[in-house]
Order: C-alpha cells, then sequence, then structure tokens
C-alpha cells in the first residue's frame, strides 16, 4: 500500500466487491476469470471495474508561494529547480506527485527538499473522473413574502418560481442577472438552498424518435416464445440469415423484461456497429438503454457503472467488457453476432471471451443467454446441436491424441507444480437451436456471382475491378442506389517490390512489408508498418539495386478509391477503415452521411461486416477474398465464410433486391461455393471433419504462451526452459506441448517472439502456474502472455 495511507483505510478488495456494493456472485465470476485465464485476480478486477473505482486518491503537490524567500532559489539544486518551475507555470499552481517525478530527472530528491524547506505542500485527492461530478442546484422552499425582501431579491425568487421552483444555480444566475451573494443572503433567509446534485456526464447519444414493436413473422414468434418460456439458465443458439430479424427478437424478449422491472445485456462486437444498434433499442426503450464500453471517458464510465449499479430497469448494450456490468438485476443477456473474434481479448491479460464470462455469469446468476449469429462458431454449434442430439459429422476429440515427444527435457528440480488436468465442462444447462431461415417479408437473399480474376486476366482486363463489377458499379450511377465495398486490408498496397530484383521493402523493427499509404493527393508518400507504426518516404528508386522499377502489389481500401475515383469520377465515395474513423464519433457521423444518401458508395474493410443495416444497398462488391482465405492459422476458412457471409448479408435488405459480386482467384475453393450458396451446413460438413482430424478447437483446446524480449538469445532460452517445465509429469499424455518455436512473425518493433503452444482434449483445463508466477521463472528481459483459447494465431 502506499505508505501515506493508514492501514486502517484499506480496505480489502474482497471486502469491497462482496459488500452489498456489488450483484450477486460477481465475486465468483471475477474468480472462475481468474482461475480459467491464469490471470492475478486483481488484474480481473481491473479489467471488470472501471479505472475511477480503483484509483482512490492521488497524491498531489501544491506551490506556496508566499513561503519562498525571493531570490533564494538559486542556490537550489537542479531538480527542485525544475520542479519548482514546472509548478510556477501550472495553471493550478499544482501537479500529481506522480507527474512531476516522471518529468524531472531525480525529481524525488528535488520534491523532498522543496517539502523540507515548506516550499511546496502535498496533499491527497480523489482524481475527478473517481467522483461523482457535482452541479449546485438551487430549489424555492418558502412561499415569497414581501415583507422583509427587498423588490430584486423578490424578482429574483419571481423567476425561479416561474421555471418551476427549481433551476440550476447558473442557469439562476444568468437569467436573474444575481450575484452568488444575493443568492446566499436569500439562502440564509430561508427562502432557498443550495445543494449539490450528482450529475452524470454527458453521454451524448441523439434521442430516437419512439418506434413501436413489429408484427413477428412466424419463425420469429416461435422463437420469441420459445424465449419468454426460459426458466433460469439455459443457452439459446439464435442462428438467423442476415436480415431475419434477429434484432426484432432481442428487442421484444427484453420488453416484458424491463416492465418487470428487471434489466438485460446486450453485448456487441465492435463500436462501429453499435450506433446504429443503440438507435435501434433507443426508439424502442428510450432513457432505460445505456451504453458501455471502453470507448467512453474515464468519467463516464464511473457515471454509467454508478447507473447500473442502482438497479433501475435497464438495457445495457455494449463491447466485450460490458459482460462486467454491475447489473444487480441482470434476468437476460444476449450476445449478438456471438461469432465475432472482437469477443476475445487478445493482447492484454485476462485473454478473456466475452462469451465463455457471459455463459459463466448467466449460470451463476441463472438467466437465459441468448447467442445470436448468422454463422454461429463451431463452439458454440457443436455446444448446442449436439445437446440436441445433432451431432457434427467430425469424431470426438478425447482420447485419440498422438503425442510429439518434448525436444527439452526439465532443466531444474524446482519446477512448479503442472500438469494436474482436471474437467472443466462448459456450464450445463437447457440448449434451444432456434432458426430464422428467411428474410423480413420473404426478401431473397441476394445471389452471389463469383467471379474467377485468372479468366478475367486471360480475357485481357488488368483492372482490379472485374467487368461484372464495373458494369455493376455504372448501373449503380445510373439507377441511384448505393453499394458497399468490401477490401481486406486498409491503405494503399500491401507490399512494394522492385521488378528489377524482387526486394521487397521491409519495416527495420518488424519481419513485415510495408505498406503504401498515399492519403491524399497533396499528402506525401508514405511507407507505414501496419504492426509498429513505422514510416519512411516512398522512395523513388529501388533501394538493393537502384532500378525506378517499383511496383505496388495486393490493394488497399485506399488504392481502390483511388482506382474508382479515376474510373468513375461522378461516383461520390465514402472510405470506412480504422484510417477514416481514428475520431470520436466519426463512425456515426460517416454512417449517416451515407445513409442519408451524401454518398453512393461505402469503400471499408472489416468494419462494413458487423451489423450494418440500410435498406437502400442493393450492391456488395467482394473486391478480393483470397487475401482472408490465405492467412495462415486454423481459423483462416471459418473466418473467411463468416466474413464473406455477413458482407453479402448487407446487399438487398430493403425493397429493392440485392447483387453480390465475388471476386476471387481460388472459385473452386469449398468455403467459396458455401457463400456463394448461403450454405452454412455444407461449410460445416467440410470443416468439423478437419478440425477433429488435428484436434483442434472445437474438439480439443489450446493454450498459447508467447514470450517475447529484445534480446532475441534470452527468449530462446527461457522459451525452452518453460517448455520443460510445462511438459507433463511423468508419463502423462494428458496435454501436447507444441514448440517452443517462432512465432509466424518473429520479430516486431525491434521484439524478438517465440512461442509454446499446449495442446489438450476439450473441456479440460490444465493446472498452470499462474501469469505472474510463470514470469518470474523468465528473466527479467523477457515478457509473457498466455492466451487461453487462442483465435489468432
Ligand atoms: P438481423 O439482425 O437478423 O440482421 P434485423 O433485425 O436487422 O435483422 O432486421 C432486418 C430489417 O427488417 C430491419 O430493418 C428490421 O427493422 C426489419 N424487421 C425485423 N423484423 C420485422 C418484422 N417482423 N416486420 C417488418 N420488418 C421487420
Ligand atoms: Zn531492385
Ligand atoms: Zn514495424
Amino acid at each position: 500500500p502506499p505508505a501515506n495511507i493508514a492501514i486502517e483505510k484499506i480496505r480489502d478488495v474482497e471486502e469491497v466487491v462482496t459488500s452489498g456494493f456489488f450483484p450477486t456472485n460477481y465475486w465468483e465470476l471475477l474468480k472462475k476469470v481468474s482461475t480459467y485465464y491464469y490471470t492475478p485476480l486483481m488484474q480481473v478486477v481491473r479489467t471488470a471495474l472501471p479505472p475511477g473505482l480503483l484509483t482512490r486518491s492521488q497524491r498531489r503537490i501544491r506551490l506556496k508561494p508566499e513561503a519562498i524567500p525571493p531570490g533564494a532559489t538559486s542556490f537550489l539544486n537542479l531538480s527542485a529547480r525544475q520542479i519548482l518551475e514546472l509548478l510556477q507555470n501550472a495553471k493550478t499552481g499544482d501537479y500529481t506527485w506522480q507527474y512531476l517525478q516522471s518529468k524531472v530527472r531525480g525529481g524525488k530528491q528535488g520534491l523532498r527538499e522543496l517539502l523540507k524547506r515548506g516550499w511546496v505542500e502535498s496533499y491527497l485527492e480523489t482524481p475527478r473522473h473517481a467522483q461523482p461530478k457535482q452541479k449546485q442546484a438551487v430549489t424555492l422552499i418558502a412561499e415569497i413574502d414581501q415583507i422583509d425582501l427587498t423588490p430584486r431579491q423578490v424578482e429574483i425568487l419571481s423567476i425561479l418560481q416561474r421555471q418551476g421552483g427549481e433551476l440550476w444555480l447558473n442557469e439562476l444566475l444568468q437569467l436573474s442577472k444575481a450575484s452568488a451573494t444575493t443568492l446566499k443572503a436569500l439562502e440564509q433567509k430561508g427562502y432557498i438552498t443550495i445543494q449539490n446534485r450528482e450529475i452524470l456526464r454527458s453521454l451524448s447519444e441523439p434521442e430516437q424518435a419512439p418506434d413501436r414493436a413489429k408484427v413477428l413473422t412466424v419463425e420469429q414468434a416461435t422463437a420469441l416464445e420459445t424465449i419468454n418460456n426460459l426458466q433460469g439458465f439455459a443457452q439459446v443458439l439464435l442462428h438467423g440469415v442476415t436480415g431475419s430479424g434477429k434484432t426484432e427478437v432481442y428487442l421484444q424478449a427484453i420488453a416484458p423484461i424491463l416492465e418487470q422491472g428487471k434489466s438485460a445485456l446486450v453485448l456487441v462486437p465492435e463500436i462501429g456497429l453499435t450506433p446504429q444498434l443503440t438507435d435501434r433499442f433507443r426508439a424502442r426503450f428510450g432513457s432505460k438503454v445505456c451504453v458501455y464500453h471502453s470507448a467512453l471517458s474515464e468519467g463516464e464510465r464511473y457515471d454509467t457503472w454508478r447507473q447500473m449499479l442502482a438497479g433501475e430497469p435497464q438495457v445495457v448494450i455494449g463491447t466485450r467488457s460490458a459482460v462486467f456490468a454491475p447489473l444487480p438485476k441482470l434476468s437476460l443477456i444476449v450476445l449478438d453476432e456471438e461469432h465475432d473474434s472482437s469477443f476475445k481479448q487478445t493482447s492484454r491479460t485476462p485473454t478473456y471471451h466475452a462469451r465463455n464470462v457471459a455463459l459463466w455469469r448467466a449460470e451463476l446468476i441463472n438467466c437465459p443467454i441468448i447467442l445470436g449469429s448468422a454463422t454461429p462458431s463451431l463452439e458454440t454449434w457443436i455446444e448446442v446441436r449436439a445437446a440436441e442430439g445433432h451431432r457434427g459429422t467430425g469424431a470426438q476429440g478425447q482420447g485419440s491424441f498422438s503425442l510429439t515427444p518434448n525436444p527439452y527435457p526439465p532443466t531444474s528440480s524446482q519446477s512448479p507444480v503442472v500438469g494436474a488436468i482436471h474437467e472443466s465442462p462448459l456450464p450445463q444447462s437447457p440448449k434451444y437451436y432456434l432458426s430464422l431461415s428467411e428474410r423480413i417479408q420473404s426478401r431473397p437473399l441476394p445471389p452471389v456471382e463469383v467471379v474467377d480474376m485468372r479468366q478475367e486476366l486471360r480475357q485481357g482486363n488488368k483492372s482490379i475491378f472485374s467487368r461484372s463489377l464495373q458494369e455493376a458499379l455504372e448501373q449503380l450511377q445510373e439507377q441511384r442506389k448505393q453499394g458497399i465495398l468490401f477490401i481486406h486490408r486498409r491503405g494503399h498496397s500491401t507490399f512494394v517490390s522492385c521488378r528489377s530484383c524482387g526486394y521487397v521493402i521491409e519495416c527495420p523493427n518488424c519481419d513485415v512489408s510495408l505498406s503504401y499509404h498515399h492519403i491524399e493527393e497533396r499528402a506525401p508518400e508514405i511507407l507505414r508498418c501496419h504492426y509498429c507504426n513505422f514510416i519512411r518516404s516512398h522512395p523513388e528508386n529501388c533501394p538493393e539495386c537502384s532500378s525506378p522499377y517499383l511496383k505496388f502489389f495486393g490493394s488497399g481500401t485506399q488504392k481502390v478509391a483511388e482506382e474508382l475515383r479515376k474510373l468513375y469520377p461522378e461516383l461520390r465515395i465514402i472510405r470506412f477503415d480504422s484510417d477514416t474513423t481514428r475520431t470520436k464519433g466519426s463512425h456515426r457521423t460517416l454512417l449517416t452521411q451515407f445513409a442519408n444518401g451524401e454518398a453512393d458508395l461505402l469503400v471499408g474493410t472489416q468494419m462494413l461486416t458487423k451489423g450494418l443495416d440500410i435498406s437502400q444497398v442493393t450492391l456488395v462488391g467482394i473486391v478480393a477474398a483470397d487475401g482472408l482465405l490465405h492467412l495462415s492459422d486454423y481459423r483462416a476458412t471459418e473466418r473467411t465464410f463468416q466474413t464473406l457471409t455477413q458482407v453479402a448479408g448487407r446487399a438487398g435488405r430493403g425493397d429493392d433486391p440485392g447483387q453480390v459480386i465475388l471476386q476471387t482467384y481460388n472459385p473452386e475453393h469449398s468455403v467459396i461455393q458455401a457463400v456463394k450458396t448461403h450454405n452454412f451446413q455444407s461449410f460445416i460438413q467440410t470443416e468439423l471433419p478437419q478440425r477433429a482430424e488435428l484436434n483442434y478447437p472445437p474438439y480439443g483446446r489450446l493454450i498459447l504462451i508467447q514470450l517475447n524480449s529484445m534480446n532475441s538469445v534470452e527468449v530462446q532460452e527461457a522459451a525452452q526452459m518453460l517448455a520443460g517445465w510445462l511438459r507433463p509429469p511423468g508419463n502423462n499424455n494428458s496435454y501436447e506441448i507444441l514448440g517452443p518455436a517462432p512465432a509466424s512473425i518473429m520479430r516486431i518493433a525491434n521484439r524478438f517472439y517465440w512461442q509454446i503452444l499446449l495442446k489438450l482434449p476439450a473441456n479440460r483445463i490444465v493446472d498452470l502456474p499462474n501469469f505472474n508466477d510463470l514470469r518470474e521463472l523468465c528473466p527479467k528481459s523477457v515478457s509473457l502472455t498466455i492466451d487461453v483459447d487462442p483465435i489468432n494465431m
């Protein structure tokens, strides 16, 4: 604990979390996350709670100018003088201790000297984002009496009375032109009170015109009835094709819950999709809708957290971290687009999957959970279908482990205890498979035309757009319709290479090639690393052989937009990717512009796939489907199917029929065929046996331990040592160790990455030291992550 806090003021975290201040079983949930993801409990608490709830107070240093004798500063040491200078220039005359120390070398010493002389003082303060925001309100509490009041005072009180007897202090001051002292006098006479009120930091979401529940289709009504009849913990897979009205089912399932004074939690993949979705919820439930995600400011998160805890009936819509929303009367959880990879935290511990946490949570509080998707994850599919007696075609993955011997036997006698393996079944519950097989109003799913780009080239078309796509784009303009163009990559091109010597321009800090970016005509041409953000100017000649024949390969959003402008100067284009949506609110602005018809074509990446519901969109073009397929990990096929199906699903959601043009160099690939025929079954029947054969999820589990360091030798040695330690004890074949091996991109930002992969049977967990303890085993220079059930490898 910080030295300046008296010990009796420190409360055990467990005491705080279990004291009526948190919903029932909240602590159990956090403990579960901690165990399953091998993460120290405190770190889980930090993930779940808003920062403001944990930072109680900060030590601040304030200047005492009156205590400093003139001219006395000249004999101070350098660091003390620098601190004085900082404080003298500070607007408020103070800074946090931490800030000063980070700014001045040897700051601690300097501070001590200044404190000893009494020229500065130190005090504790709760940071603003960790306090409720207060505002002063003035309330009229007595009849206006002409006798003991001046005419001016009567006038002020009359203004207050006309405004309903209550106003914010600043509003009253403005309206009445009164001074604060006048109001104080009125308070002393007992006519008014001036009190602090907590106000919520502005959560600036526009109000929505109210709308009413729609008359459900037969399939929707069946689904809703099943959901309404659920008692306690149950898992529902709502498998509905794109545009089949899943969201309407959620809305109508939530309505009775709010009426009963209870709350619901709706988790969505990404904030890019949230404005449209939250608008729909607000139109239905008004102010009962509350948005919670990590893009809120700390103050906003703190306020929303307190609002959720208050227990009023509400719907919380949020991204991954909202799975920890502290709703005391939570009685339904919805995970929309449950297959989406953004539900998994990958870069920080705990590496939790919001779907897992949501399932545990539903079990702990005994409520139903709905998993909705047009392209369910294989995990959910197997869970729900197997329970229903519709086992997938693959074999169950237990017992069929072939183990490769570990080349690195234990090297130390002080190995931590590892390797005991336990059952860890997913929560057991009744499971329901509900299907919405048709689009609303029996609108057809858009036909998908697969264009073979090799054929195009053979017939002399060298453009990145096939003839079909060109024709469709021309029609778009003629018929005043709207379209979406999906490109797998942002930026301009994926790499720059010399046609003379084959040299590829790479990042000096990472083992990857640089992408070419050219934001607008007047901006400089640059090469950028998508991993470490390294930037250099674009060379005119090859750095290796000086030839002028540098060529761009692969197309990103920028290049496509550029080509479009050349070919169709009239076409109004909006680029929608992480380059153009950096600022807060830009998602909403761009999507609103597009929905209002201010552009003909939305050109973007992955972001487009998430739930966009714009009825005028008739054309969807997929510029190159292959970029996705060629990603190396075992989920590439699944991800391709999901992404392409979701993108295709943006077309034809309104009255006008849609059309999808999918360009590829692999037209025969089974995934492309499955997308073409909108055939989830055929995708799943090809994919499951392949997973089963290699014991990949959902038939087996993976745990990825990744080590990185600036020192390439130390990281390799640490990886080998850990792999030895992690070897199952005795001749225990309970799990398999793959590696250690260099990561697929071995060097990023000058750090070297190695990894160890544990492969274990499904529904098992293995005892491992938690990640802090594992890190202790490695040299200081080596950092470590444990990714449980990794999705990118
Ligand atoms: P999904 O979430 O399955 O992609 P949505 O819920 O977004 O589908 O529904 C697609 C469109 O159909 C939306 O514009 C929605 O308002 C509309 N819709 C949904 N259910 C109905 C219904 N029963 N009657 C009429 N329109 C509906
Ligand atoms: Zn060259
Ligand atoms: Zn780099």
